[in-house]
């Protein structure tokens, strides 16, 4: 990873130096790069109450609070009565503030002249003035839908949900890290990744009413989204249909998403039996609890609506030994459906082997005596 593509590094890195440079330039007056922007706000806004220097520094109440006292006690800032009203109490700088303004000033632009070296620095502070005002809007209050992380909408999708025109809404972020997943965009998040806004969801879909039928909920792992459930019932009041596809790892959520009545049909990924389930969903022995699976078939099975079992297969994590455990390990009546795994360069490690199709089919029909409603899906 370069080190351009953290950005929280390099605002961290540009905050701290300016805070050096202004704690080192600004010793000599015993004023710390914290005190800086108030004494300034001050200076250039003189007889500001101290919840107008809160309200422009933006910062909290207790830490302005703090450093303009701090500065009050240094004999920068004095805090005076105001004679039309005696509960205001004003700051103005002192004589001592004067003397150091013009010292102030030019270190400042020092600063912004170091920075600004070989950049286009106008460009800059316009963007950055933009992204300022974004991290108002967007980070300061927490939204109905913030927990969750679309990954990608795909607008239209005729396969996804049989015999339905739908949507497809990918969620980043799984629980596992299977090795020949081909979603490998929504497990390892990039930071440079595109994120799809839920409201922007919403809006599509309210136009789409009347085209499109249903809504397909994807992944990475739906489940594990924070705010999954608002944006279902959302969904749901618009009248779409819901399918969604899971790795069955979040049997509680599932639950309460069935009692819900969120969804009208669960696709779950069953990756292999008990003893190669952790390599074949791409974890430690150790860090899986298979319990959870379990649970969640047992929920499946007695769900009022329809769902269907997906195994994708290949030869390095799946035989006739391993399929047949994990067939026992399936509710009889369950649709279970075999996937032949398809290499490509959006797999987290490709270069696995598919099987022949005639080798599935003949394992699919050994699997059939044990769940008869095994199907090989190409
Ligand atoms: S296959 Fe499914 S469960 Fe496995 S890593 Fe990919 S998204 Fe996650």
């Amino acid at each position: 990873m370069s080190e351009h593509d953290n950005f929280l590094i390099s605002l961290s890195v540009l905050y701290r130096n300016t805070q050096k440079y202004f704690d080192r330039v600004l010793s000599r007056y015993d004023i710390g790069s914290g005190q800086l922007i108030f004494l300034l706000l001050i200076y250039e806004h003189d007889g500001i109450t101290m919840q107008e220097v809160t309200r422009l520094s933006e910062v909290d109440k207790g830490t302005t609070t703090k450093s303009i006292s701090r500065l009050i006690e240094q004999g920068y800032v004095e805090a005076r009565v105001d004679e039309k009203d005696r509960r205001v109490r004003r700051l103005h700088t002192t004589g001592k503030s004067a003397d150091i303004m013009r010292d102030i000033y030019e270190y400042r632009a020092r600063c912004r002249r170091i920075l600004a070296r070989d950049t286009d620095f106008a460009g800059f502070e316009e963007t950055l003035a933009k992204v300022t005002d974004n991290s108002r809007m967007g980070l300061s209050e927490k939204s109905a839908l913030e927990g969750l992380r679309i990954g990608a909408l795909t607008k239209l999708t005729m396969t996804d949900v049989p015999g339905k025109a739908a949507c497809r809404i990918d969620f980043a972020g799984c629980c596992f890290r299977c090795p020949w997943c081909f979603r490998k965009d929504m497990v390892f998040l990039s930071e440079r990744r595109t994120s799809v806004d839920p409201e922007d969801v919403l809006a599509f879909l309210e136009k789409r009413r009347g085209i499109l039928d249903a809504v397909c909920i994807s992944g990475g792992e739906p489940l594990m989204q924070e705010d999954l459930f608002p944006l279902l019932e959302n969904i749901r009041s618009q009248g779409y249909a819901v399918h969604l596809e899971t790795c069955g790892y979040e049997p509680e959520k599932l639950e309460e998403l069935l009692q819900k009545g969120l969804a009208d049909f669960v696709a779950m990924d069953v990756k292999n039996c008990r003893e190669r389930y952790a390599e074949t969903a791409g974890v430690h022995a150790g860090s899986i609890d298979l319990s959870r699976i379990e649970r969640s078939l047992q929920i499946l099975a007695a769900a009022d609506i329809p769902y269907e079992l997906r195994t994708t297969v290949m030869k390095e994590f799946h035989d006739e030994g391993s399929l047949c455990a994990l067939a026992r390990e399936l509710p009889a009546n369950a649709v279970w459906v075999l996937q032949n795994y398809k290499d490509s360069e959006t797999v987290i490690q490709p270069g696995y082997t598919p099987f022949a199709q005639e080798e599935l089919e003949q394992l699919c029909r050994k699997l059939r005596e044990l769940v008869p409603a095994c199907s090989v899906r190409s």
